[in-house]
């Protein structure tokens, strides 16, 4: 390995340089800064920020078993909920609440389906016909997590800055500018959503936008969530802390639009109406209704998770998480955390 005169810094105390301080960023951040490690954040959209290409502080966010994912992803996404249901018994400072959910499917459940999200959640149970709409094939009920993204990406960049972790609020167009920015940093990780499209040393042609556009209906009933895959791709996600439930979904692959759609919000509104009619009225009224515009950092082929060497550095690729990024945040720091481990080590016993 290279011997750099910038090195001087003590291995302790060279930052992991993180770029993107999205759920992602931000999980990884929190992690580290627990293990031990000095942590610099640099972006260009940070918490408590709400421009429509951060996609975090428009999430739904819920915890859903994703269908169609390796073993390995599946325990991604049960230690999120691990992390995440710890955090709903520390409070309701952390934005993370235990909620009921109902999730209706028009078809026999395929081997890959999400039904293996059983064997995290709590009270799973199969729903008795009777119980649900005729129209679906079968239906389940269980505990689940929503995470209120505006409570919980301030709590996050709260609990950084508590454990030393540092935010710089800057765009930058490659990770060369990274590297320029902390020569004696030797990991860098790439959590820039799909920003990774763009970074002239990266130009992951695999990511795209995909527009969300959901109704954030303010109600008290809000400690259900119902969704429903398949043909009507619909949501009602409640957001308990903000005595509001969400209304989706709709999924527009390269629309970056932050203009408000009312055509897709009466729809919404119409289809979760359908979905649960004793949460969401025919015709809610004006005042009980806003609306939420968020892009969704997608990548064809699913997200990125790797650890690559450049030169004498360490990039950590983890990025292009669409419409997941909450139900895999805290399992991917952890993910990220074992990676930076093994960088360091490398680093050190040559
Ligand atoms: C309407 C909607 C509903 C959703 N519902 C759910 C849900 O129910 N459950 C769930 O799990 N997920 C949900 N999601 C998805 C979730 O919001 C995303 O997967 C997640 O927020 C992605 O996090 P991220 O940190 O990767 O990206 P982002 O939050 O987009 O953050 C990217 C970061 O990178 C920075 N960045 C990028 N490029 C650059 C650059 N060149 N220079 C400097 N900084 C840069 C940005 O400023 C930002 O800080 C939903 C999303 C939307 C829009």
């Amino acid at each position: 390995m290279e011997d750099r005169a910038d090195a001087q810094m003590p291995f302790a105390q060279r930052p992991i340089v993180i770029l993107g301080a999205g759920i992602i960023g931000c999980a990884a951040a929190r992690q580290l800064l627990r293990s031990g490690f000095s942590v610099v954040l640099v972006a260009e959209y940070l918490p408590g920020d709400q421009n429509v290409q951060y996609a975090s502080a428009w999430a739904g966010a819920a915890w859903h078993a994703a269908g169609g994912i390796t073993p390995d992803h599946r325990y991604i996404q049960a230690v999120t909920h691990r992390i995440m249901l710890r955090m709903a018994q520390d409070g309701p400072e952390t934005g993370v609440s235990v909620v009921n959910a109902r999730e209706y499917l028009e078809q026999e459940p395929a081997s890959d389906s999400a039904i293996w999200g059983k064997t995290v959640v709590s009270k799973f149970r199969q729903m008795k016909p009777g119980e649900y709409p005729a129209q679906f094939n079968c239906a389940w009920a269980y505990e689940t997590l929503v995470t209120d993204p505006t409570i919980h990406m301030p709590y996050l960049g709260k609990q950084i800055r508590s454990l030393g972790g540092r935010f710089v609020r800057q765009r930058i167009d490659s990770l060369q500018e990274l590297y320029n920015m902390f020569p004696e940093s030797r990991v860098f990780i790439n959590a820039s959503g799909w920003g990774s499209k763009n970074l002239a040393d990266v130009k992951d042609e695999n990511c795209f936008p995909e527009r969300g556009q959901n109704v954030l209906l303010a109600t008290d009933n809000c400690n259900t969530m119902h969704f429903r895959n398949g043909q009507e791709y619909t949501y009602v996600i409640p957001r308990p802390l903000s005595k509001a439930v969400v209304l989706g979904g709709v999924k527009q692959q390269g629309n970056v639009s932050p203009e408000i759609d009312l055509s897709i919000a009466q729809d919404e509104i119409a289809r979760a109406h359908r979905l649960a009619p004793d949460i969401v009225p025919e015709h809610p009224a004006a005042h009980t209704i806003s609306h939420i515009v968020g892009i969704r950092p997608s990548r064809k082929g699913g997200f990125r998770l790797d650890s690559e060497r450049k030169g004498d550095r360490i990039v950590v690729s983890a990025y292009g998480f669409g419409g997941g990024g909450y139900a895999f945040s805290y399992g991917i720091a952890d993910a990220v955390v074992k990676m930076v481990e093994t960088a360091e080590r490398d680093h050190v016993i040559c």
